[in-house]
Formats: C-alpha cells, sequence, structure tokens
C-alpha cells in the first residue's frame, strides 16, 4: 500500500528577512501603527504603500483579518441593516459571515461546472431580490469572466466588493484580481498567499470609501497619518459619523509580510508549477474531471479542485477516507457534514437554506478539493495520484 507522508496543512517558515524585520520592531517596542515619531511611516505605513502599489490601486488599509476587511467593506460600500447582498453560494465562512456582521442579508447564487459564479443565475436573484451589492468570492482562485461580470453588475447599477483571499497575485486579462470591484479584500491568513497568521488588505481607488474604512478601522483622529490618505476634505464629515470598529494592521505583522510581498509573485509562479504538474497526474485518474480554466483567468494553483462525476455519496466518503488512511487529504465538498475549515452554504443555518441550489448541490455533490502547500514537490502530484488511483482501483 502506497502511503504519503508529508502534510497538507504545512506552510513555508517565515523568510529569515522577516524575521529579522520583526525582531527590528520589537527592539523598537513601537508595535502600534500610529506610534511614530514626527514625519516618520510606521512599518504598516509602508505595507500599505507597497501592496497599493503591487495591484496599481490608490488606497490601501491593512487591518487584522481578510474577514474584518470584507466586514468594513460592505459598510464603506453602504450596506444597510436588512439589506440583501449578494454571493457565492461556493464559498468559505467567513465571506456570509461579513455580510451578517455588517447587517446584510446573503442572497446565494448557484456555482458553475467550473466553479465559478453562475452570470444567468446571478441576474436573476439580482432581479428578484433587487439587491444593490455583490460579494464576489474568487473561491479557491477560480475567476469568474471578469468583464461578463462587471458588463451585467453595471448594467443593473450593483456595487461590486471582491473578496480575493484566494486570488492574492492572480489577473483576469492581464488586470489584476482586487481592481474591478469598488473595494476589495486580502488576506494574510496562514493559509493564504502571504503569511502573517492573521491579517488582511482592503483596496480602493474610492476617496469616501478609503476615508471611511480609516475611521472604522480604528484610527482616532489620527487618519491623516496614512500614507495612502484621500484628499482630508473627505474626511470632513466622515470623521465624526463613522464609529470606530478597531480592526488595526499592527507593525510586526506587517514587517512579517513586506519580504513576503516582494517575493510573491515568485511564489505565484512556483504554485503554479506545482498546480500543472498536480493537474497533470490527477487527470489520468478514471472518471475525474478537473475543472476548465480559460486563457484569460492567470490563476494562482495554490489548491486544486477536480471531481468524479459517477461517483456515489457513498463512494465518495469511502475514497476520502481510503485517502486519509494512505496521508492524502482530501476534502469532499459534498459532505453532509461541515468539518475542518470548510463548510457547505447549507451548514450555515442562520441563513435562510430553505431555498434550493439544485446545481451548486450537483457541483459540489462530486467535488473534491485539496491544498497544495510549497512544502510540496512537483513529483509529489504522481504519488499523490497513485495512491487516489489505488483507492479507486480496491472499490
Ligand atoms: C480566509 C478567507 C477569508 C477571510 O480571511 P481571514 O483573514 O481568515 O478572516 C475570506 N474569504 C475566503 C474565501 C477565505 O478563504
Amino acid at each position: 500500500m502506497r502511503r504519503f507522508t508529508k502534510p497538507f496543512t504545512q506552510q513555508l517558515p517565515i523568510p529569515e528577512s522577516a524575521i529579522a524585520s520583526a525582531i527590528d520592531v520589537m527592539r523598537t517596542g513601537r508595535l502600534h501603527r500610529y506610534n511614530t515619531l514626527q514625519g516618520e511611516h510606521s512599518v504598516a505605513d509602508l505595507l500599505d504603500l507597497q501592496f497599493a502599489t503591487y495591484l496599481g490601486m490608490k488606497y490601501c488599509l491593512s487591518c487584522a483579518s481578510g474577514g474584518y476587511a470584507l466586514y468594513i467593506a460592505l459598510l464603506c460600500a453602504g450596506v444597510k441593516n436588512g439589506d440583501p447582498v449578494l454571493c457565492n453560494a461556493f464559498t468559505l465562512a467567513p465571506v456570509p459571515g461579513a455580510i451578517n456582521n455588517a447587517g446584510g442579508v446573503p442572497v446565494l447564487v448557484e456555482t458553475t461546472e467550473d466553479l465559478t459564479i453562475d452570470l444567468a443565475d446571478l441576474a436573476a436573484k439580482a432581479e428578484e431580490s433587487g439587491a444593490k451589492f455583490l460579494l464576489l468570492s474568487h473561491m479557491r482562485g477560480h475567476l469568474v469572466d471578469m468583464d461578463a461580470l462587471m458588463a451585467l453588475c453595471n448594467q443593473k447599477g450593483i456595487v461590486v466588493i471582491e473578496d480575493c483571499a484566494h486570488t492574492m497575485g492572480a489577473s483576469w486579462n492581464g488586470r489584476k484580481s482586487g481592481t474591478f470591484g469598488l473595494v476589495s479584500c486580502f488576506s494574510t491568513q496562514t493559509y493564504k498567499h502571504i503569511n502573517s497568521g492573521e491579517g488582511g488588505f482592503l483596496v480602493t481607488d474610492n476617496d469616501e470609501v478609503m476615508a471611511k474604512a480609516i475611521i472604522y478601522s480604528g484610527s482616532y483622529m489620527l487618519f491623516d497619518r496614512h500614507p495612502t490618505l484621500p484628499p482630508l476634505e473627505t474626511f470632513s464629515e466622515i470623521a465624526t459619523a463613522t464609529p470606530n470598529y478597531s480592526g488595526r494592521m499592527d507593525n510586526l505583522r506587517a514587517a512579517i509580510l513586506a519580504p513576503q510581498l516582494e517575493g510573491l509573485d515568485e511564489q505565484c509562479q512556483r504554485w503554479n508549477r506545482l498546480y500543472h504538474a498536480f493537474a497533470d497526474a490527477l487527470s489520468t485518474l478514471p472518471g475525474v474531471r478537473l475543472p476548465n480554466r480559460p486563457p484569460e483567468e492567470e490563476f494562482v494553483g495554490s489548491s486544486i479542485q477536480f471531481s468524479f462525476p459517477d461517483l456515489s455519496p457513498a463512494q465518495l466518503s469511502a475514497l476520502v477516507s481510503g485517502c486519509e488512511a494512505r496521508g492524502v487529504v482530501l476534502k469532499w465538498l459534498g459532505d453532509s457534514k461541515p468539518s475542518g475549515y470548510s463548510s457547505k452554504y447549507n451548514h450555515w443555518a442562520y441563513l435562510d437554506t430553505s431555498r434550493e441550489l439544485p446545481q451548486t448541490e450537483r457541483v459540489l455533490g462530486t467535488l473534491l478539493d485539496m491544498r497544495i502547500p510549497l512544502t510540496f514537490d512537483e513529483a509529489d502530484g504522481q504519488i499523490i495520484a497513485s495512491v487516489i488511483a489505488e483507492v479507486l482501483n480496491e472499490r
């Protein structure tokens, strides 16, 4: 019996240069982002500048987490108590959670075979609910046709908020993910593309959105210290009309992130070499289907999804446990119970889950998900595929 022995949750160590910067920050004792001397930029300030420059956006605000960034992004975009907010049915718990936190009511949209939001269902649900907001989750790094999505949303007057937790470093048709919506959010939590344990970014080109985000995040009246700063008159009412919902980034985590951000594009290329090796190996399995990835989608392959459309739930469940016994950790998205990090839209019992989503049920019903940590090698794809093949053969 073949076994795979590498852990699926082991990320790379923090680079030595990042460790050195973190130690420098600790030596100063000045960990709070506003703990600066006259005319000085804090490490968190420099990180905001660095990420805004990376994306080619005017404004960036680093935050305490990706979920927090999403929450205030929704508020800044204008979501009010009771407002319907469209979002992908195939996403992760922090996404409906952020909508709920902002007082919105998630309106779940169907999923295509290729794991993107279904544009026809988006149009139908927008019409039916009257929703004026879409929290678009690029779940597992799959980018929908962004040109078509933006055209549809512009035509219907829907404000787009992008959840780029899985697309940091990705682009659609040469344009970076996170530059399409009114406001976009990223996560720097350990399992994302750069790692500070917890953390996130909010980016926008909009003056009012940025002014509100700075105040919400807990700037007190120190907002004018921000390095990516809207014109000061933008704050005249916003500074006192916006509550403080403390969720700042600190200098220690910013110090850990800055060197990683410098190496991001190289890491993404490494992920894609692994992804292609894994996709080649997995595509030899009998009865497997891998999602189509259009040429416009310059994704980051930090995880891989594949399905066995002809297997029954019992067979999929046996496949997952057989693989697990041999060290290959697969997440079955059709599982009837939530487990580990993942859950499915109908597990979020605080939502109205009475509405059937037959297409999403069908797509997720036979879908498997696997992380590709950078601690793996290209050759591991072959080993993993042969483990899966062995388990499939035993049926
Ligand atoms: C991780 C994640 C988030 C939220 O990020 P946190 O930093 O953990 O709050 C949002 N959306 C998706 C799809 C994620 O995977």
